[in-house]
């Protein structure tokens, strides 16, 4: 079998960590087995989708590195949900409803005040041909259900295992409604989705748990149209220490967190392996993580997504990244400047701040006393060339000349040399500051 998958994202927004844990998971599993991703744009409502988000959507996904064979967009594809409506009619599996949005409304808090799931009761399948066309002349629009068949819907979810459904526990949905402005009638995402898996031959459906439902619906609609059912995978949903990941806890974006500088591998390495039993490690690379994927590790519990994890990966990330990978983003910094600092780094903007320490001046936060000592250092100070073994050399001079030791000797150094009562480790900055500019500084 060909492995087809699709990303299916609505462009009404920018990624969140969420959908791109969908992403990335889809891409690794057809990476592995081999075959095509598509990037399917769902953009059935027109009113909330805009062309900003699809080019964010694509910005954001090569940002990560998650690559696409394939793209389709589903306001293109409008004739060809018609076309399915049409063979749905055709089977008595298409009926119209005349039902407003309030009187659903009532209808849902009624059942709900007598205890009662909020199933839809059929009531314009009983209507006949002179009630639809009075409520036509009334100046109502007609929206459009399909019929469920009463049957049971099973699949085995290749994360959830035997998942069973019945359909009376289910209202009909809604496969084309009045939409937008101009009071056209448009096929909804329902239909569009098992229309363009089906003939986009996806043979793996996968997509957050909170899909499971309209699963069961849309299996009965693809066999309705003749269409093989594909494999689905039900992923467990994120959620944080506050509750569920959803849009509207804010900070969640994709472009957030790489503006914030947080590494694209550091946001793989976490959403590849939370919600599994692997352990989250730091990887510097995707392959890796496309050899050791594996549905079965996933769990069914809710995945816990914590920013100071990610932070956590996105430092020891930092720490090993190759001047190569940082070079562009830091256009004044040099190679060895840079092989100096990133191990002590929190984030890259860091590295133009040490940049500058280094290059420009300082204030020294030395106290008054500190500053005599400070001073007697410099006869110890070693001849030039200097490099990582200096600054040893240098302490083992000044420790028995001073009678210091430990935070004593080294603190008011790395005081007078930075200003700073932390930072990259002495040993590496002192070859970057030179023999002339410690003078200076532990004379200032
Ligand atoms: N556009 C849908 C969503 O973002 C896609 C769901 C699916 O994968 O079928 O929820």
């Amino acid at each position: 079998m060909t492995v087809t998958v699709r990303f299916a994202p609505s462009p009404t927004g920018y990624l969140h960590v969420g959908n791109v844990r969908t992403a990335l998971v889809n891409w690794l599993f057809v990476r592995k087995m081999g075959g095509q991703f598509l990037l399917r744009i769902d953009d059935t409502d027109t009113e909330r989708s805009k062309d900003e988000y699809t080019d964010g959507i694509r910005e954001d996904l090569t940002w990560l590195g998650i690559s696409w064979d394939k793209e389709e967009h589903q306001s293109k594809r409008f004739d060809r949900y018609r076309l399915a409506a049409e063979k749905l009619r055709a089977q008595n599996r298409l009926y119209a409803c005349y039902e407003t949005p309030e009187e659903l409304d009532v209808q849902r808090k009624m059942l709900a005040s007598r205890g009662l799931p909020p199933i839809y009761n059929r009531a314009s399948l009983k209507l006949t041909d002179e009630q639809k066309a009075k409520y036509e002349a009334e100046g109502r629009r007609p929206h459009y259900r399909f019929l469920l068949n009463d049957e049971e819907m099973t699949w085995n979810d290749l994360i959830r295992g035997t998942v069973a459904m019945r359909a009376t526990t289910m209202s009909d949905p809604v496969l084309l409604r009045e939409d937008g402005p101009d009071g056209q009638i448009r096929p909804v995402y329902t239909l569009a989705s098992v229309v363009d898996d089906g003939e986009l031959n996806i043979s793996h459906v996968i997509r957050g748990e909170d899909h499971v439902s309209n699963s069961a619906v849309q299996i009965q609609l693809f066999k309705a149209l003749g269409f093989a059912v594909p494999q689905f995978v039900h992923m467990a949903l994120l959620k944080t220490k506050d509750g569920e990941l959803s849009k509207r806890i804010g900070g969640n974006d994709i472009r957030m967190l790489r503006d914030a500088g947080i590494l694209p591998m550091a946001v793989n390495s976490l959403l590849a392996r939370i919600g599994t039993s692997d352990a989250v490690e730091a990887f510097s690379e995707l392959t890796p993580l496309v050899e050791q994927f594996d549905f079965k590790r996933f769990g069914r519990a809710p995945a816990n997504y914590d920013v100071a994890e990610l932070e956590k990966l996105n430092e020891k990330l930092l720490h090993q990244l190759p001047f190569a990978a940082v070079k562009d983003k830091l256009p004044q910094v040099d190679e060895q400047f840079w092989l100096s600092v990133r191990a002590n780094l929190k984030s890259l903007a860091e590295a133009q701040v040490w940049w500058e320490i280094v290059h420009g001046n300082i204030t020294s936060g030395l106290p008054a006393d500190d500053a005599a000592f400070v001073k007697s250092t410099i006869e110890h100070l070693p001849a030039a060339p200097w490099d990582e073994h200096t600054y040893d050399a240098w302490l083992a001079a000044v420790k028995p000349a001073t009678n210091r030791k430990g935070k004593e000797l080294f603190m008011p150094i790395r005081l007078a040399l930075t200003g700073q009562s932390h930072g990259p480790e002495l040993k590496k900055l002192l070859p970057l500051l030179g023999r002339d500019k410690v003078i200076e500084r532990l004379s200032a």
